[in-house]
């Protein structure tokens, strides 16, 4: 920058604490120049330490900011993060880099961003043509539906409260509304586009809760197929759940809660409702009153449970299905209060918890009582009963009060599919909502599995973004620089290959002998030696792994015994004697062990297959339906939807950069950005191309001319110097700024 730029006003680049700032010339002296950064820092600088490493001057675009990021002139982080901030904070929150979309979270309601309207504007436009909008990107997976002939899905990723769960709906809403323009006659409460929406508040009830980072948290991760007919409108769909965090039924970490639904069951039943399951206040139950917060002045329990009813009664579920649900729940936090004393071994210390617990389960108290204090085993063919100590009896309480919810939370999920499953179909549209990298300050088997998950669609994300672009441009003849990504393959060959941590973690799962501990010696010795695994320095039960997005260390305590989530034979077999149908059926696909003389671990009988077969481990069916997903993803157009979060606080108007630049680093936005920018963004077939752009040509004399040659003319008539388009073979590629000729061609009609 040369020194007759130092005017006060100036807008810079200005290093501050080895980061380049957006900043503006605040005062200019002879032997000094000061900056004030957007972010609100100051700095002043000696004139003979500036040079280009500490100033640098802003490109128009960083001033102006840019709908497309591949557009920026300067290209670095700084700017895309001040892009994104200087969005923010006019209220427009959504920003493309190519077809990738970032999502800020405004956490505010703002005018006229969504809506019936808005979704009509967008409606037959195509990318790029309107402001960047989750509706854009939607339509585009419409569209594109038919006119690539081809399955579309979205991949919505992000941290927790970033956004993931509202964008979902906001698709779900739009492709709902697409699918009713087209078919009319189907509206209404019947209707599966209903039902398909619908089940988000039931979902978000049994699958949500409060937690630090987020007052809606999705505790599962699903996936939404949405089956098309040719005609244009949602005939069925489907719904896969991932992991749910079911631990959280007993405990919660401090001010957060309990899955929404308990709340809402106690707080917004009608008064013959309470009286029938005798309901008390959420500070009544154990299950919700550890964590020092029932309540939050986000969310209105009452009028959930109003909308969760509805929901129950569109997805068809008998008003006497739905009670018996109720009751469960109830049983679940009747069960939660049960306590224990000791004489001998543990006994029920409180008989009215039992009392309640079994009856909101129709199940014999004296049964429950048994199996929650002793265990039964048969050993060479006799009944042996072992009394458990206070703590085993705690444990067995809280793995029944999972189980229950776990199968609730699955009969659920069913009724869904039940009620929105439709028959064949043209193409699919898929939405992922799956829970970003997590990384805590103990990481337990859920943060393994999750930060896995993760690595997945990393490398999913790699495919299409660098390969296929790799890939694309060398198909076309195109030339072009190669952009170094981080190719995150080896750290799955940690996880998942042969002998493997998932192999190693399994195999030790399997082991009756095998502990946390031994697990863990296996892990250090057959992989220290592997770049992506870190072995600590001082021994503290952990192993870390180098993840796409930085490492993470993982505790082995508890580990085998959630990998193997074994529930007792004995008390599967009071849970199937119970009197309730509704009890049985949650239990129904559970067998009992024919032998329980290993402890009733992981061993069990498939009756249907009729051999004894081994009970997939936790991980293992985790890595079974991962890669189910993989493949049907794999079969699939993919958009991307990065959602970013702008504060830790879950507050409106308020930015924390450099909380924003970390979710641009590990969400590969960076490479993405320069990966775009080092290409075309704008790529149309040479039909395509002249259908939409022949108009200019119109005084080029074209006449004659073959299809490329007239792309040639008309391109070389926008840009001589041919610096942002280039024609390769069977398209014509350009850069964003080129989409002049987009806005030329809008003008004249
Ligand atoms: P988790 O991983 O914890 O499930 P998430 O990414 O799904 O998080 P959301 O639940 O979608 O996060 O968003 C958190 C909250 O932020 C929402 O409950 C809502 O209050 C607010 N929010 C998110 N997106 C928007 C938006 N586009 N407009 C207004 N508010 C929003
Ligand atoms: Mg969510």
């Amino acid at each position: 920058m040369s020194t007759t730029a130092w005017q006060i006003g100036g807008r810079v680049w200005v290093s501050i604490n080895k980061q380049w700032s957006p900043a503006t010339i605040t005062n200019v002296t002879s032997t000094e120049v000061s900056f004030a950064s957007e972010y609100g820092q100051q700095c002043t600088l000696p004139r003979d330490s500036l040079n280009h490493d500490t100033v640098t001057q802003m490109h128009q675009t960083s001033i102006d900011s840019v709908d497309d990021m591949a557009s920026l002139g300067d290209l670095h982080e700084a700017a895309i993060l001040y892009n994104i901030y200087q969005r923010y904070t006019r209220d427009t929150i959504y920003t493309y880099i190519g077809s990738i979309l970032s999502a800020v979270n405004p956490y505010k309601l703002i005018d006229g961003v969504y809506g019936v309207e808005l979704m009509q504007s967008y409606m037959k436009r195509q990318l790029g043509d309107l402001p960047p909008h989750i509706y854009a990107i939607a339509n585009e997976i419409y569209e594109s539906m038919w006119r690539k002939r081809e399955n579309q899905c979205a991949l919505i990723s992000g941290e927790s409260g970033a956004g993931k769960t509202e964008s979902t709906k906001f698709i779900l809403s739009y492709l709902s509304a697409m699918s009713q323009q087209a078919c009319p006659s189907a509206a209404g409460k019947y209707a599966v586009e209903a039902a398909i929406l619908q089940s988000s508040p039931i979902l978000e009830a049994f699958g949500n809760a409060k937690t630090v980072y987020n007052n809606n948290s999705s505790r599962f991760g699903k996936f939404i197929l949405l089956n098309f007919a040719e005609a244009g409108n949602i005939i069925g769909g489907q719904i896969t759940d991932y992991l749910l965090e079911k631990n959280r039924v007993v405990r919660q970490n401090p001010l957060e809660r309990n899955f929404h639904v308990f709340y809402a069951l106690l707080v917004g039943s009608d008064p013959a409702g309470k009286e029938r399951l005798q309901l008390q206040g959420p500070e009544s139950y154990h299950y919700l009153n550890q964590s020092g917060c029932v309540s939050d002045p986000t969310i209105n329990d009452q009028q959930d449970f109003l909308h969760i009813r509805e929901a129950f009664e569109i997805m068809q579920v008998p008003a006497q299905q739905f009670s018996d649900l109720m009751s469960v729940l109830a049983g679940i936090l009747k069960v939660g209060n049960i306590t224990f004393g000791k004489a001998g071994g543990a006994q029920v210390s409180d008989k009215s918890a039992l009392e309640a617990a079994a009856s909101c389960l129709s199940v014999e108290s004296f049964r429950l009582s048994d199996a929650l204090t002793q265990k039964f085993m048969k050993l060479r063919g006799e009944e042996i009963t072992t009394p458990l100590t206070l703590e085993q009896a705690v444990d067995s309480r809280d793995s029944l009060s999972m189980a229950l919810y776990a199968n609730a939370f699955r009969w659920v999920l069913e009724k869904i599919n039940v009620r929105i499953r439709g028959k064949g179909h043209f193409a699919t549209a898929g939405v992922l909502d799956i829970f970003g990298f997590e990384n805590f300050e103990i990481n337990r088997f859920e943060q393994f599995n999750i930060n896995f998950a993760n690595e997945k669609l990393q490398e999913y994300f790699n495919k299409h973004i660098f390969s296929l672009e790799q890939h694309e441009y060398s198909k076309e003849g195109i030339d072009w620089a190669d952009i170094d990504w981080v190719d995150n393959a080896e750290c799955l060959n940690l996880i998942e290959r042969k002998l493997g941590i998932l192999d190693l973690l399994n195999e030790e799962s399997r082991f009756p002998k095998g502990t946390d501990q031994s697990l863990l010696e296996k892990l250090h010795n057959s992989h220290k030696d592997n770049a992506f695994y870190i072995k600590p320095k001082v021994n503290n039960n952990k192993f870390g792994i180098r993840h796409y997005a930085g490492d993470v260390f993982y505790d082995v305590v508890g580990l085998l015994e959630k990998n193997r989530d074994s529930f007792r034979d004995d008390m599967l077999k009071v849970l199937k004697d119970t009197k309730s149908d509704f009890v049985y059926d949650l239990f129904a696909h559970m067998t009992l062990d024919e032998d329980t003389s290993s402890g009733g671990r992981a061993f069990k009988m498939d009756r249907r297959g009729g051999g004894a077969k081994k009970k997939a481990t936790v991980s293992t069916q985790f890595k079974t339906s991962l890669h189910s997903l993989m493949t049907e993803l794999g079969q699939a157009n993919p958009y991307f939807v990065r959602c970013i979060k702008p504060n830790g606080e879950k507050v409106k108007d308020k930015f924390v950069p450099q909380m924003v630049l970390n979710q641009l680093k590990y969400s590969g936005m960076m490479e993405t950005v320069r990966i775009r920018r080092s290409g075309y963004p704008v790529r149309r077939l040479f039909a395509d191309f002249m259908f939409r752009y022949d108009v200019l040509g119109r005084s080029l004399g074209l006449e004659g001319k073959g299809e490329i040659e007239a792309c040639r003319l008309i391109m070389a008539s926008q840009d001589s110097s041919k610096k942002d388009w280039q024609i390769g073979k069977t398209k014509v590629q350009c850069m964003l700024t080129m989409q002049c000729i987009g806005a030329i061609y809008e003008c004249m009609y």
